[in-house]
């Protein structure tokens, strides 16, 4: 059972009216879903309540429709109507005694309302300040405007209430609200009582703090959630303003949620930020108030958390992520089985399904977002219902997740893998610059192998067809993974490229092969990590790096990783040089050839050799060997062969866990044939017309 020296992260906190049973406090967090798939995401939100966390707070929870924000899919509190899709959320949470809390958020001028066509507000005449600059202004509220939202949040916050809610959130973090925006000098430019001063500039969101505690405070706490710094200096909010700012309303709120500016700098991926990165900024809000504190800093290791508390550094310990791939975290540190976390790898590809109107997905925790669309659990799975043996070929992420399913189902499994090794890419990439906590994804599923007696491993084993009709299991699983071209095929070119020039693919960098001259081009074709990431492991290495993309930054898309930024300043930083808007035609004599993707001018490059990063090819000779051997399958004991993650299709780490999870799920279950939907789904209410 639990060691001692975690005892005090299971002390119970008084947050205003209520008690949080324990310090864990799962802070609010986006998930893609909100108001198209409420019933999945209560689902969600209940089992990290069952996995122990004291508080299981909302997403930003739209409270108003003159604000919303669209494209983005959060909950919405428009109205009583709203309430019914509120309540099934909370009501899941206090299935498991937990409390629920709820981020009431007016996006201001950070929405261009798409869909109501509202003008936005704020508290100056400012663009919106979007991700896609959209083209539309925000006006400067009035005096009139400033008393509606009051009334307004205040009818949010008691119907909050009625939706059974026992934490009720002013939020003004993250440059996401029109709180922080009367915060920050960045945007307030008023010369009346609500802007200039410390005090003007903190009047709305005391005015609103008061309000909601008069309207709901008596039974429900009232968080308040602010941004230490904005990282700007002086030019935005920063930790010495902020911390007067909390001084002057310390004993208000019921507990002080910290975060620093803007969301991108709070969630940075283990790329760019260590376990524990905010301690710096939140080290003396202790001593500012005698109210509860939660700040957040990816912890998974409970020997931090427990530091963190004794230190005085915070009272409760927020997690966005830890909870996503853990959400039984704080249950198994209570039981003492601490070898059982599934720790977060800080990728942040939970966040791309925000970003992309998507349901949540993370890369550890494959059944995140599937809870109640596919009936997974994060730490239960069904017995097996056959004796059937699975052969699993390739112990790469999908083949390690699909064997530990299966383990726990019950099955005889076996694993041949080729190498020496287990992990596959993850294990070659965990070596790369910045992307070591990527191992974790191994790390967690070795941990649960080592427990199930019925699941061996082989190494050495590169298997051929005959191998395989040879050794008489019922289910094969072909999770051979895939490898990088070196033929230039990616978004660009669906044709091969000829190059008389040396190429080195990724596996080749990563098998430890190296460019002869010092002189190299990393052509990004590929837009995620890997071209940033091999520009920087060789411009680390001395050679002279030109990183080139056809796209107008790079690695555009960690934009949805919140990484884009960080990544284009380390290779600035770095000393590589950035040419944007180019494709790779040919290369040959020491040089490479581009076409600007506008005008098609030529240019070249000197170089003594091209790092492709464009598309990758599965290692699909097994699968289709095996499927040209259908005939004598029923001889081999054979009852399927399917081929899983990168080896079907290449993808993220993510897709290839999440395949392996699926195949182990779906095993000895009726089929599947495509023409129902297989997951659930919920259909909008029609209205009356
Ligand atoms: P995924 O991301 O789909 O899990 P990976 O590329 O990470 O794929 O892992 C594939 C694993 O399969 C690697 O460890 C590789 O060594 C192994 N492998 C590839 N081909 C064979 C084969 N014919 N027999 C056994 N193992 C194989
Ligand atoms: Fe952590 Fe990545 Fe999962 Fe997000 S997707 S919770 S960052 S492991």
């Amino acid at each position: 059972m639990r060691d001692p020296r975690y005892d005090i992260l299971f002390e119970p906190v008084k947050i205003g009216p209520v008690t949080a049973r324990n310090r864990f406090f799962q802070v609010p967090h986006c998930n893609g879903m909100g108001y198209r798939d409420p019933t999945a995401l209560a689902t969600m939100r209940g089992i990290k309540a069952e996995g122990g966390w004291a508080v299981v707070c909302t997403e930003q929870v739209e409270f108003h429709y003159s604000s919303d924000i669209t494209p983005f899919i959060e909950l919405r509190l428009w109205d009583d109507r709203d309430v019914p899709m509120l309540a099934r959320m909370v009501d899941k949470i206090h299935e498991h005694g937990s409390l629920a809390g709820i981020e009431l958020a007016y996006n201001g001028m950070n929405g261009p309302n798409l869909y109501g066509r509202e003008v936005p507000m704020g508290p100056a005449h400012l663009p919106v300040a979007t991700f896609t600059y959209e083209p539309v202004q925000a006006r400067r509220m009035d005096k009139a405007d400033i008393a509606n939202l009051r009334r307004w949040h205040r009818q949010a916050a008691l119907r909050a209430r009625t939706a059974g809610f026992d934490l009720v959130y002013v939020y003004a973090a993250h440059a996401l609200g029109f709180l922080h925006h009367f915060l920050s000098r960045r945007y307030n430019d008023r010369t009346d009582e609500y802007g200039g001063s410390l005090e003007n500039r903190i009047r709305l969101m005391r005015e609103i703090t008061q309000d909601t505690k008069e309207a709901v405070g008596a039974t429900c706490a009232v968080p308040l959630r602010i941004s230490l710094d904005e990282l700007m200096g002086e030019g935005g909010l920063y930790k010495e303003e902020v911390e007067d700012m909390i001084g002057l309303m310390a004993e208000l709120p019921d507990l002080w949620d910290v975060t620093i500016a803007g969301w991108e700098n709070d969630s940075r991926t283990s790329r760019f930020a260590e376990e524990g990165h905010e301690e710096p900024f939140i080290k003396h809000v202790k001593r500012l108030t005698t109210k509860p504190v939660v700040g957040v800093g990816r912890y998974t290791s409970p020997d931090a958390m427990v530091r963190i508390v004794k230190s005085g550094l915070v009272d409760l310990i927020g997690a966005a992520r830890p909870s996503i791939a853990d959400p039984f975290l704080p249950k198994k540190i209570e039981e003492g089985r601490l070898e059982d976390i599934r720790e977060c790898i800080g990728c942040n590809i939970c966040v791309s399904g925000d970003f992309s109107s998507a349901p949540i997905r993370c890369t550890q925790n494959p059944t995140m977002g599937d809870e109640w669309r596919r009936g997974w659990h994060p730490e239960r799975i069904r017995a097996r219902e056959s004796e059937a043996r699975v052969l699993i070929v390739g112990g790469g992420p999908s083949g390690l997740e699909c064997a530990q399913a299966l383990g726990k189902r019950g099955y005889g499994v076996v694993i041949a893998e080729a190498g020496t090794s287990l992990g596959g890419r993850v294990t070659r990439e965990a070596k790369l610059p910045g992307l070591a906590a990527w191992a974790r994804v191994r790390d967690y599923r070795l941990q649960q192998l080592h427990q199930l007696p019925n699941v061996e491993t082989y190494f050495d084993s590169s298997l051929t067809a005959d191998d395989v009709l040879g050794f008489g299991f019922e289910h094969v699983v072909v999770a051979t993974g895939a490898r990088w071209r070196g033929d230039g095929v990616g978004h660009q070119h669906t044709r091969p490229v000829r190059f008389e020039a040396p190429i080195l693919t990724p596996d080749d960098l990563m098998e430890g092969k190296r460019p002869v001259g010092r002189t190299v081009v990393v052509w990004d074709d590929d837009h995620y990590y890997m071209g940033s990431v091999l520009a920087e492991l060789l411009a680390g290495e001395g050679y002279s790096v030109t990183y080139v993309t056809p796209a107008a930054e790079v690695a555009t898309w960690t934009r949805a990783t919140m990484e884009q930024h960080f990544i284009q300043a380390r290779l600035i930083e770095t000393g590589i040089a950035i040419r944007t808007g180019l494709t790779l035609t040919a290369a040959a004599n020491g040089e490479a050839q581009f076409a600007c993707i506008y005008t098609r001018r030529p240019s070249t490059l000197p170089c003594d050799a091209i790092i492709p990063v464009t598309g990758r090819l599965p290692n699909e000779s097994l699968f289709l060997a095996l499927d040209a051997h259908r005939a004598n399958w029923r001889d081999a004991g054979i009852l399927s062969v399917t081929a899983i993650g990168d080896a079907r299709a290449p993808a993220t780490i993510a897709h290839a866990v999440h395949a392996g999870r699926r195949f182990a799920e779906e095993l000895d279950a009726p089929p599947i044939t495509g023409d129902t939907v297989p997951f659930k789904r919920e259909i909008a209410g029609l209205e009356d017309w």
